[in-house]
């Protein structure tokens, strides 16, 4: 079936270029031609007025498992909240019914779609009952996951004081199907294992063909013990045992680390939001963008943010333009670059979803331009990064099909 759908405005391509009076035919689940002026015929028509379309968000970087745990220990520092095995979240996942966290994954869900999200990307605890509880999420919920995986193996302070020791062969085999059930593995840092265990992570992913990601160079506490223990920072830990293909946050990141991950073409995810809300810094988004460096956006835990991508967008654009170093910020449309296209060259998806091109999925969002907060703005690509908030998104589609649709829209 065919349809079509036009719109005043749509967003196209990898450059994010705006096209007036454009229409959109969608060939089952993909994009079979973009244009503006005269519209070819389809089974089904979709006229929007006073409206944009622009590609599906892709959140590349989310903890929807602690969705239950929203606000708790505002304030509190990263180690205090995080850390394996004793962090806040960790006792309270350990003692939280699975029945709430299963139904407050379940309300991030829908919150993502409903500001527009159509991909993310989570790294979820609890290895493989962890990964089961965001499966079931899943089912019925047209959105698509990647989903990260953490093997349950725990080192004694001196073991990783001393970088000495191996995951054991029980734990071993329950990360290899955990690895077979999910798209990738994620230990949380570094800094919780060995060089040892990073290597043994690295090559059971690698023979199941499945990403490796990790989160580092977050604050400077976890940068300095990694040097004291090691003789190495937590990126090129992260890049030298566990051959990362993705790395999260970089907010403290040298420049002979980001050498390396220029050198290495490891994508980077980076979370501003989560670092404020952590009293940290934000982290060298214009730099590494510089760099050529591929950068996505995410939204990170939910105990500390909503997993909302226009506020982690418009968040971004504001911040940056403060911190901006000469004349050089995040330009609103680089923003939506790294909530889209970058987001999806960081999962390896950008030849299927990430931008309005010909032969990729119809996951599109439809923001109403009507709306009282959108209403006359002169530049719509600025506004989606500046003001437009979740109540403006009318209709959100993945490979084709209706994912949400507001009252506004029905
Ligand atoms: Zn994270």
């Amino acid at each position: 079936m065919k349809t079509l759908i036009e719109a005043p405005f749509l967003v196209t391509g990898d450059q994010m270029d705006l096209i007036k009076n454009g229409y959109i035919l969608i060939d089952d689940q993909r994009i079979a031609e973009i244009g503006s002026g005269e519209a070819p015929d389809a089974d089904r028509r979709i006229q929007f007025e006073e409206s944009m379309i622009m590609p599906g968000l892709i959140n590349a970087h989310t903890h929807i498992g602690d969705s239950a745990f929203k606000d708790v220990g505002f304030g509190k520092n990263l180690i205090e909240l995080f850390q394996p095995p004793n962090g806040l979240k960790h006792q309270l996942l350990k003692t939280t019914e699975r029945q709430t966290i299963l139904e407050a994954i379940e309300n991030s869900l829908l919150d993502m779609l409903s500001s527009g999200t159509t991909t993310f990307a989570d790294f979820r605890e609890g290895a493989i009952d962890g990964a089961r509880i965001l499966l079931e999420a899943l089912r019925n919920k047209k959105i698509r996951a990647f989903i990260f995986g953490r093997s349950e193996y725990t080192f004694s302070k001196e073991q990783l004081e001393e970088n000495r020791g191996e995951i054991e062969q029980e734990s071993l085999d329950a990360l290899e199907g955990l690895i077979a059930a999910t798209d990738g593995v994620a230990p949380s840092s570094p800094n919780d294992a060995t060089d040892q265990a990073l290597r043994q992570v690295a090559k059971m992913a690698k023979v199941q063909a499945k990403l490796r990601a990790t989160h580092a160079a977050e604050n400077p506490d976890s940068e300095r013990i990694s040097k004291e223990r090691t003789g190495l920072s937590e990126v090129e830990r992260a890049i030298e045992h566990l051959e990362a293909d993705i790395l999260v946050h970089l907010t403290y990141a040298s420049p002979k680390d980001l050498d390396l991950v220029e050198e290495h073409n490891i994508r980077v995810v980076c979370c501003p939001r989560t670092n404020a809300t952590l009293g940290l810094r934000l982290p060298p988004i214009q730099e590494m963008i510089d760099r050529g460096i591929v950068v996505g956006l995410g939204t990170d835990n939910v105990m500390l943010n909503s997993p909302n991508m226009l506020e982690e967008m418009k968040f971004t654009t504001k911040a940056y333009r403060i911190e901006k170093i000469a004349s050089r910020y995040l330009k609103p449309r680089e923003v939506l670059m790294t909530a889209t296209i970058s987001g999806a060259r960081v999962l390896g998806i950008d030849h299927e979803t990430g931008s309005i091109e010909e032969g990729k999925h119809a996951d599109l969002v439809v923001l109403d331009l009507a709306s009282r907060n959108l209403k006359h703005t002169k530049d719509p690509l600025t506004a989606v990064t500046h003001r437009a908030q979740s109540d403006n998104v009318c209709l959100v589609m993945l490979k084709g099909e209706i994912a949400y649709q507001s009252h506004m829209a029905s």
